[in-house]
């Protein structure tokens, strides 16, 4: 928990806490308010926690008024005794002995039970909840735990444009900028192009970058704009792939599990749901064996060569408490730079990592096509003309070697590990199709 180690005056509340007894010094927000004629109680809220704060009217007969009137949100600096008091809501309460009004907070917006559409429009302000706090903190230590699993894993963090002048998932869900009146100019919706010419000088590379996709669709794990983890490694095999997807994965919902207990109880999320991924390897299926058991199973027939929907993610994740890593896609419904299965030209050596739940895709991986004539001939086969991959082929030109990567939705881990119902509220402000402000 935060100590303001900046300024030694203030605790944290957390730490004032921990403290116990004694006289302390805190400051935050009001979070609720009531009182009489003698007593004035306040929540008082800060980034680490809760306390019941008392203010008796003998102590404050001038100041009165004014802590009569403290609304929710004020912001106050107090000093006074703390001690533990079971009827408070976090168990502790501090008597105060002097405060400051720092800044006033007059009939704040929200209130109990808003509508989801009111909460969006006042966005700005419920971040400030303990609902939101909580998921925030989560967000936090998730991307610290996958930048020190990659760094501990001796990758590079490396950095590519966000305007690029070509597409790497498909031309529908571009986002077009309008580039000094140039219009082949385009938001990032990976890095992936741009990481590939980069292995050749840093071997194993990483980031956590926004990307963008122009979503038509209204679901409940699709946004505009998300935080993409990508990795993408020299001389990988398949496997590397998709193991580093697994120990990534089971490295960050270790360190939320052991960081953030306490905003895992406040969102009510059962973590004996999330033990598992730490402790069992991740289930292995290829496409081919997951529609068989989509049918005997589940009854649900998909045609070989379709791609799994939505609905048949959810149904396989079901069956299982870890995620499932399913691979050996048909070509024809996975990108243009997947490597063909040496052992069946039908399908590639891409990987989807679903997370259970009926949460579906979180990660989307594959060995890539390192051969300079296969790749050119699929990009032909997807009506794409090479000649538009100039300085990309250039890697299959000089020196190519097999390689591999994957891109990580960070906001869909958010919304599995936190348990939400909708990745909107896995970022602080979501980006949909209809959602631009605030
Ligand atoms: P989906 O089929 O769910 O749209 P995708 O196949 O388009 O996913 P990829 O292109 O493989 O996804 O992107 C890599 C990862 O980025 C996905 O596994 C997912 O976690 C994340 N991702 C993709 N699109 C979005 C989006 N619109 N919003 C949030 N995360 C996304
Ligand atoms: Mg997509």
């Amino acid at each position: 928990m935060p100590e303001y180690t900046m300024t030694t005056k203030y605790l944290s509340l957390q730490h004032a806490m921990s403290q116990g007894t004694g006289k302390v010094s805190v400051r935050g927000w009001v979070h609720r308010e009531r009182g009489s004629n003698k007593l004035k109680f306040i929540v008082l809220r800060d980034a680490s926690s809760t306390i019941q704060c008392v203010f008796e009217r003998q102590n404050f007969e001038k100041s009165w008024e004014e802590i009569d009137h403290l609304q929710i949100e004020t912001s106050l600096e107090l000093t006074g005794e703390i001690k533990k008091d079971a009827r408070a809501p976090t168990g502790y309460e501090i008597a105060v002995q002097s405060y400051q009004l720092i800044g006033p907070s007059e009939n704040y917006p929200l209130t109990k039970d808003q509508s989801i559409e009111f909460l969006a429009d006042n966005r700005h302000l419920w971040l400030r909840s303990r609902k939101m706090t909580a998921i925030l903190k989560i967000r936090s230590t998730i991307f610290a735990a996958i930048d020190d699993y990659f760094t501990k894993e001796g990758f590079y963090e490396y950095h590519s444009p966000i305007f690029q002048a070509v597409q790497c998932e498909g031309g529908s869900e571009l986002f077009s900028v309008d580039y000094f009146g140039k219009k082949d100019v385009f938001l990032s919706q990976s890095w992936q192009l741009y990481a590939e010419p980069a292995i050749f000088a840093l071997e194993k590379i990483y980031t956590i970058a926004p990307s963008f996709r122009a979503e038509k669709s209204k679901t409940s794990r699709h946004l505009t704009e998300y935080w993409h983890a990508e990795m993408e490694m020299a001389w990988s095999t398949f496997e590397d792939i998709m193991d580093h997807g697994e120990q990534l994965i089971k490295h960050v919902v270790k360190k939320v599990l052991e960081t953030n207990a306490e905003e895992l109880k406040l969102l009510e999320r059962d973590v004996k749901k999330l033990e598992p991924v730490v402790k069992k390897p991740f289930v292995r299926m290829t496409y081919t064996e997951a529609l068989k058991i989509l049918k005997d199973k589940c009854k649900m027939k998909v045609e070989w060569g379709k791609d799994l929907r939505t609905i048949e993610e959810e149904k396989l994740t079901h069956l299982y408490d870890v995620p499932i890593i399913c691979t050996r896609y048909p070509k024809k419904v996975k990108a243009f730079y997947m490597m063909e299965d040496p052992k069946n030209s039908e399908v590639v050596l891409g990987c989807d990592f679903l997370a259970p739940e009926g949460n579906g895709e979180i990660i989307g991986g594959s060995q890539r096509e390192h051969d300079l004539e296969k790749i050119k001939n699929r990009l032909r086969e997807q009506g794409e003309d090479p000649a538009q991959y100039g300085f990309y082929l250039d890697t299959r030109r000089y020196g190519s070697v097999p390689h591999g990567g994957f891109g990580l939705g960070v906001e869909r881990l958010v919304k599995w590990i936190c348990g939400l119902e909708s990745i909107k509220d896995a970022i602080a402000f979501p980006r949909t199709m209809e959602r631009y402000k605030p």
